[in-house]
C-alpha cells in the first residue's frame, strides 16, 4: 500500500477514535479524511429510526471535534453509495478506503457488496476490520472461542495522533453539516436520551466499574433499577463510541485490582463483574448467527418452526405496540421503552414472549417495529434475541413470561408501573397486582381489561411450542442448531 496516496476512514457504525483499527490504518497515509455517509435509503429502512440517528449525531458532532484536534475534518455526504464515493473522487482522488467489517440486515449487506464491487472497478483498495470479535467466514463454532480470547486479550490500538488532508479538501469538509432528523423523515425526539458519543462510554465504564456494578446482579431483572445498576453500555457498543475490547480489558482489570479484597462489597462486585464479561461474550456470540446465517433475517433458524400459524391481528398489534394490553406490566415496559429508548434485558424478553405467545404476532411482524425503539439498535443482536425469546430456534428451554408474576417479582409496590401509566397513579398496588393476577375483566378507571387471558392464550401457544419442538423434523434442526450457532461456554442465556 503507497501511503503516500490519499485514503479515507468510511466511517460506520464505529463512531469512535481509540481502538479503532480502520482509523489508525487510514491515519498512517499522508492524507487521509474521515467520512460518514448520510445514506438515505438504510434510514428510510424499516428498522431504522429517530433514536438510533440521535444516537449518531451525537457521537459525529464530538467525533468532528477529536478529528479536528488532529489536524483534520469529518466530510459528511449524502445519498446512495457507491454513488456518493464516486462523487467525492472527483474532488478528492483517494485510493484506499479503511472501514469496519459490519453484520446487518439485508439492506446494509448488498450496500457493502455494491461498495466492494465499485472499489474494484475503481481500482480502489478496501480494508475492513472485525467488528469487535465477530468473525466472518468462520470455519467452525469450535474455534471461535480462541479466536475471540485472542482479539479481546491483543493491545488497544491508541486513538491516531493526526488525520490530515490538504486544505481544499479540509475546507469542503468543513461546509458539511451532520445529518438532520428532517432529511431522514424523522421528527426530533423530545425526550432526554442516553448521551452517545466517545467521552460519555468512558464515563460511564468507569462509574460502572468502580461504583454501580456491585449492585449488578441484584438490580437487572427490575425495569426501574436496570437503568441504574446496568451498565447502561449497550448503547456505546452498538454504536461503537467504545470497542468491546476495552469494555472487557477494563473488566478484567478491575477484577485483578479487587482479587484479594475480602470485603462483602468486593465480594458482590466480582460476582456481578464475572456475570457481566458472560454477557460481554453474548454480544458477539449473537451477532455471530446473523453473520453466519444473514437468511435468518427471513425465516427462523430452525426450519421446523417456520410454517407456526400466527393470527397478526392488527388491532393486537397496535395494543401492544402503543402500550394499551391491558397487562400492567407489559404496557409500562412497552411505554417506558417508547419514551426512552432503553430497557432491560428480562422486559425486552417479556415483551416479544407477550408478543408472539399471547398475542399470537408472528416475530416477523415485531422484529422491525421492535427495532426502531431501541436506541442501542444492533442487527445481530436483535434478530437472533427476537427468534429466540419467540421460542422458533428450537435449542432452548421454551419461556412463557407470565407479566402478572414478572410485576409481583420486579414491581411489587408498582412504582414503575404508575410512573409510565398515568391512568393507574390512583390506585393502590394491591388494586392493580389484583387486577393483573386475577385477569380481571373490568377495566381499573380509565385502563382497559387485558385484551388477551394468560391462562387461556399461554396454554395454547406452550401446546403449539412443544408440539413442534418434540417433531423429528425438529429435533435434527436443532442438532444443526446447535452445530452451526451453539454456544460453547457453558453459561445460560
Ligand atoms: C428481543 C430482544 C432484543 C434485543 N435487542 C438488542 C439490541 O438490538 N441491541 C443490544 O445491544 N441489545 C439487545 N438486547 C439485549 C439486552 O436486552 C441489552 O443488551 C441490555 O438490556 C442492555 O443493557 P446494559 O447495557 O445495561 O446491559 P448489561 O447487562 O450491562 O450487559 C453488558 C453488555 O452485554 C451485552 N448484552 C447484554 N445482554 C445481552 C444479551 N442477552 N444478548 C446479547 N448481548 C447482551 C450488551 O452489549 C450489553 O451492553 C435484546 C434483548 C432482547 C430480549
Amino acid at each position: 500500500m503507497d501511503l503516500r496516496s490519499p485514503a479515507i476512514w468510511w466511517i460506520k457504525r464505529d463512531l469512535r477514535l481509540a481502538d479503532n483499527e480502520a482509523v489508525t490504518a487510514a491515519s498512517r497515509h499522508d492524507q487521509a479524511l474521515a467520512v460518514y455517509v448520510v445514506e438515505l435509503d438504510i434510514w428510510g429502512a424499516p428498522d431504522a429510526s429517530a433514536l438510533q440517528l440521535n444516537a449518531v449525531r451525537r457521537a459525529l458532532s464530538e467525533l468532528r471535534v477529536g478529528i479536528r484536534a488532529r489536524g483534520g475534518e469529518l466530510m459528511v455526504l449524502r445519498g446512495t453509495l457507491p454513488a456518493a464515493f464516486d462523487s467525492l473522487r472527483t474532488q478528492y482522488r483517494f485510493t484506499a478506503i479503511y472501514a469496519e467489517e459490519e453484520t446487518g440486515l439485508h439492506w446494509g449487506y448488498q450496500r457493502d457488496q455494491r461498495v466492494r464491487a465499485w472499489a474494484r472497478r475503481q481500482g480502489v483498495s478496501l480494508t475492513e476490520f472485525p467488528h469487535a470479535g465477530v468473525i466472518r467466514r468462520l470455519p467452525s463454532r469450535v474455534q471461535r472461542k480462541a479466536i475471540w480470547d485472542g482479539r479481546m486479550s491483543a493491545p488497544c490500538f491508541s486513538a491516531p495522533e493526526r488525520l490530515s488532508a490538504a486544505p481544499a479538501v479540509i475546507r469542503a469538509a468543513r461546509a458539511t453539516e451532520l445529518p438532520t432528523f428532517r432529511e431522514c423523515g424523522f421528527v426530533k425526539p423530545e425526550f432526554a436520551l442516553q448521551r452517545v458519543d466517545e467521552s460519555s462510554a468512558t464515563r460511564v465504564l468507569s462509574s460502572f466499574l468502580h461504583r454501580r456494578a456491585a449492585d449488578y446482579r441484584d438490580g437487572i431483572s427490575s425495569p426501574a433499577r436496570a437503568r441504574q445498576t446496568g451498565s447502561r453500555l449497550s448503547v456505546h457498543l452498538a454504536w461503537g463510541t467504545i470497542s468491546l475490547r476495552t469494555v472487557v480489558q477494563a473488566t478484567r482489570a478491575h477484577l485483578a485490582d479487587i482479587r484479594g479484597d475480602r470485603s462483602e462489597e468486593a465480594k458482590r462486585m466480582r460476582a456481578s463483574l464475572r456475570s457481566f464479561e458472560r454477557r460481554l461474550h453474548w454480544h458477539d456470540h449473537f451477532c455471530q448467527r446473523l453473520e453466519d446465517e444473514p437468511e435468518m433475517e427471513f425465516r427462523a433458524l430452525n426450519a421446523a418452526f417456520r410454517q407456526l400459524p400466527y393470527q397478526d391481528d392488527p388491532a393486537l398489534f397496535a395494543a401492544w405496540y402503543e402500550g394499551r394490553t391491558g397487562m400492567p406490566m407489559v404496557d409500562a415496559c412497552m411505554r417506558s421503552f417508547q419514551a426512552t429508548g432503553f430497557l432491560n434485558f428480562r422486559m425486552r424478553a417479556m415483551l416479544i414472549s407477550c408478543a408472539c405467545h399471547l398475542l399470537d404476532l408472528s416475530w416477523r411482524r415485531v422484529l422491525y417495529p421492535y427495532a426502531r425503539i431501541m436506541a442501542d439498535y444492533l442487527p445481530g443482536i436483535h434478530v437472533s434475541q427476537t427468534q429466540m425469546q419467540a421460542g422458533v430456534v428450537g435449542i432452548n428451554t421454551i419461556r412463557i413470561y407470565n407479566p402478572a408474576k414478572q410485576l409481583t417479582d420486579h414491581d411489587p409496590d408498582c412504582a414503575f408501573v404508575r410512573r409510565w401509566i398515568p391512568e393507574l397513579c390512583d390506585f393502590s398496588a394491591a388494586q392493580i397486582i389484583a387486577h393483573a393476577v386475577g385477569e380481571s375483566d373490568d377495566s381499573l378507571g380509565d385502563y382497559p381489561a387485558p385484551v388477551v387471558k394468560y391462562s387461556a392464550r399461554s396454554r395454547v401457544a406452550r401446546s403449539v411450542l412443544y408440539r413442534t419442538k418434540a417433531g423429528t423434523a425438529a429435533r435434527e434442526e436443532a442438532q444443526r442448531v446447535l452445530d452451526l450457532h451453539g454456544s460453547r461456554l457453558r453459561s445460560k442465556k
